[in-house]
Parts: structure tokens; C-alpha cells; sequence
């Protein structure tokens, strides 16, 4: 074992028909945003069903801004954010002028709550974002519950949740104004970089589209296939450039067909790893309430008890002795500076969320890993544990 290869924290599986579908692009000339662009589109559409449009974006933070600024937010708004998330879920309110305001999350499925959510509204609050952490849902029907009741935006980050479940709906397809999925390198799913906005408002899509590409009222796909001349276009508003490029829809094209293949596998392991570690000092990630709900195993999230009698940083240092790759999902937005200082965030204020912060460690879990590279992970937990 000592001379066994580094098992990496995560891996994309990338085979033949996606390089050769690159390789089609890159033949025919068209490169940027055209017709593999479009079938991607349409192809994930029809995956999350329910009569939902989307728009291929170059990437998720992309999308997040784009369906943000279509609800019209903008300075004095404030939106609702986890403090358990990627930076990139508050950044795209500065973008636009608003204000992230940061809630704590529940202690065992570290998402945001409806309680939260509604403890914090103010006449300013516009819009919630809720994060689905790992891939497992927040409770949609309490949190779009509250946030009717506030005439507040929902805008539902699924960077984890590709393909999550909730209560027999397919995230992207719940009651919300606009879904966003990521395609980045170590996410369910990969277009090197990528994201997808999903909605079922028709205006909410046309604005995205507009906007997308330098707030261009057709893109060149359309003005190439259009009757009017090609050379003509206008400018409706100051957008930006965030098109996704057939390259990487190629890509996005086969990961898509292969989706439910992968998660059929990140579930085997994510029901492997709890099996194996159920009896160790550790919480093991939380599992959907409902019976017609599942989880996406983005990331299988770990917390170290107090009786494990090491700290995170050990633990994650011994792994690595051992080969194994982990990583820290999240530090939370309220430690870092930009969030901390500018709106004065202290540990005290999200209590639940710092709690896991500092126990937590993210295993290695991706389709690439064999039965036996995921048996080594088990080992090397078991012996740092010193079970
Ligand atoms: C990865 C991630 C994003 C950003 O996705 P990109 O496609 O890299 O922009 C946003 N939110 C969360 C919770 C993420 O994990």
C-alpha cells in the first residue's frame, strides 16, 4: 500500500465519445456557441421534464448572475444566502449592487431552512438562494412556502444536485423561479467549465439569452440560420459574455447520456462508505427525509465527533500520508475576509455552520475509483481512527 498511486480528492470521467464529439466540433468549424450548444440545451430540458426551458451558460456562477439580474435584482436588494456555500453564491448579488444576507444552516443536513430563511426578511429582502449541500435538497416546499408569502425570488443553486430528487421531482423542475446547475471539472457532471439555467418563466429564459451574450437581441447561431440579413443585430441592454461554447457542449452532450450510469455508481459508494464507517466516531451525511427523494453524492461530507479524539487538519494530514486525497466543503462564507469584514460576521452569528466547519472532511468519492481504491479510503479512515 505504502507504494500505491495518490487516490486524488476527485476525477472527471471523461471517455471516447465525448473527445470525438470535441473533435467533430473542432472539424466543423463551429467552435462557439451553435448547434451542439442548442441540442445540449435541449437534452437537458428534456431530462429535467416538466416542460422547463434552459440556457447553457460558461458557467454556473455565470447562470446564478444571469438569473438574478432577469428578476431585477439590483442596490438596496438584499438576497438570502447560506453561509455553507461556495463564495460564488453571494458574489453574483455584489455583482448586481445587492446584498448578501447570510443565514446558518441546520446542524445535520448543513442547508439552509425555511426558519432561517424567515428569521431574517426584512422590507428590503428580494430573493433566497438555497444551495443543496452535497447534492442532498433543502426543504423546498417550507422554503418556497416562506418565501411566497414575502413575494421573495427563489433562485436555487444546484451546483451539488445533478440528479437530485425531491419528493419525486427532479431538482430544476420544483416550484422555484430559476434552477443553476455547474459543470465544473469535479462536479456530477463535467464541460470543463459549464453551467445550465433552468426555468419554466419564459421571460425570465429571455432574458438570460439577451443577456448572455452582450445583451444581443440574436446570436450568431440564430442570425446564421435567419432570413434577415446575417450581418444585422442590436443591442438592447449591457450584457455580458457568458455563452457557452459548442466545445464544451460536446462534452456536456455525452457526460448527459451517462448521468444516471454515474449516479447509479457515486450511490453504490456513498452506500458502501456508510455501511463501513457506521460504527467509527464519525457523523455520516445526512440522508433525504422522504421516500421519493435522493441524494446526488456530489460530495460525501464527513464530521469528525469529539471522541474521534483528532482534530480536521490531522486527520486530513494522516490520510494524505496514506494517499488519500480529502478536501473541506465549505469554509464558511462568514471566515472569509471579503464576507466577514464587509458585513461584520462573527462565528457566534452561524453557530451550526462553524460547528461543521471545523469537524468536517470530504472522502473521495467520483466514478473513476475502483472497489479497491474506495477500499483503500475505508482502510486509511479505520486507521487514522485507530480502529
Ligand atoms: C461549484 C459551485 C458553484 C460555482 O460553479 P461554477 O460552475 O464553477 O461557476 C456555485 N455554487 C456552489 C455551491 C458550488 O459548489
Amino acid at each position: 500500500m505504502s507504494e500505491a498511486k495518490f487516490l486524488p480528492f476527485a476525477l472527471p470521467d471523461i471517455g471516447e465519445e465525448e473527445i470525438a464529439e470535441v473533435v467533430d466540433a473542432l472539424r466543423s468549424g463551429w467552435v462557439t456557441t451553435g448547434p451542439k450548444t442548442r441540442q445540449f440545451e435541449a437534452d437537458f430540458a428534456e431530462f429535467i421534464g416538466d416542460g422547463v426551458e434552459a440556457i447553457a451558460v460558461n458557467s454556473a456562477t455565470a447562470g446564478l448572475h444571469l438569473a438574478l439580474e432577469a428578476l431585477g435584482i439590483g442596490p438596496g436588494d438584499e438576497v438570502v444566502v447560506p453561509t455553507y456555500t461556495f463564495t460564488a453564491t453571494a458574489e453574483v448579488v455584489r455583482y448586481l449592487g445587492a446584498d448578501p444576507v447570510f443565514v446558518d444552516v441546520d446542524p445535520l443536513t448543513l442547508n439552509m431552512t425555511a426558519e432561517g430563511l424567515r428569521a431574517v426578511i426584512t422590507p428590503k429582502t428580494r430573493a433566497v438562494m438555497p444551495v443543496h449541500f452535497a447534492g442532498l435538497a433543502c426543504e423546498m416546499d417550507a422554503i418556497i412556502a416562506v418565501a411566497r408569502e414575502h413575494g421573495l425570488k427563489v433562485v436555487e443553486d444546484a451546483a451539488h444536485a445533478l440528479p437530485t430528487l425531491y419528493q419525486g421531482k427532479l431538482v430544476g423542475a420544483l416550484d422555484s423561479d430559476a434552477t443553476v446547475f455547474s459543470f465544473y471539472a469535479n462536479k456530477t457532471m463535467t464541460t470543463g467549465e459549464g453551467g445550465m439555467v433552468v426555468s419554466k418563466d419564459k421571460d425570465l429564459i429571455a432574458r438570460c439569452k439577451v443577456m448572455r451574450l452582450h445583451g444581443i437581441s440574436r446570436d450568431a447561431f440564430d442570425r446564421y440560420r435567419s432570413t434577415t440579413p446575417a450581418w444585422f443585430y442590436e443591442v438592447v441592454a449591457p450584457g455580458f459574455k457568458y455563452n457557452m461554447p459548442d466545445i464544451a457542449a460536446a462534452i456536456g452532450l455525452h457526460q448527459l447520456r451517462k448521468i444516471r450510469r454515474f449516479h447509479a455508481q457515486r450511490e453504490e459508494m456513498a452506500t458502501r462508505f456508510d455501511a463501513e464507517l457506521s460504527d467509527l466516531p464519525l457523523i455520516l451525511p445526512s440522508r433525504p427525509a422522504h421516500a421519493s427523494s435522493s441524494h446526488a453524492w456530489h460530495l460525501y461530507p464527513v464530521r469528525l465527533k469529539p471522541e474521534a479524539g483528532i482534530s480536521r487538519d490531522d486527520f486530513i494530514a494522516r490520510m494524505a500520508e496514506k494517499g488519500v486525497g480529502c478536501s473541506v466543503h465549505f469554509i464558511p462564507l462568514h471566515l472569509h475576509p471579503v464576507w466577514r469584514d464587509g458585513y461584520g460576521l462573527t462565528p457566534a452569528d452561524f453557530p451550526a455552520a462553524q460547528a461543521a466547519f471545523e469537524a468536517e472532511v470530504t472522502l473521495p468519492l467520483y466514478t473513476r475509483m475502483s472497489a479497491d481504491d474506495q477500499a483503500r479510503v475505508i482502510a486509511a479512515v479505520r486507521e487514522v481512527l485507530g480502529a
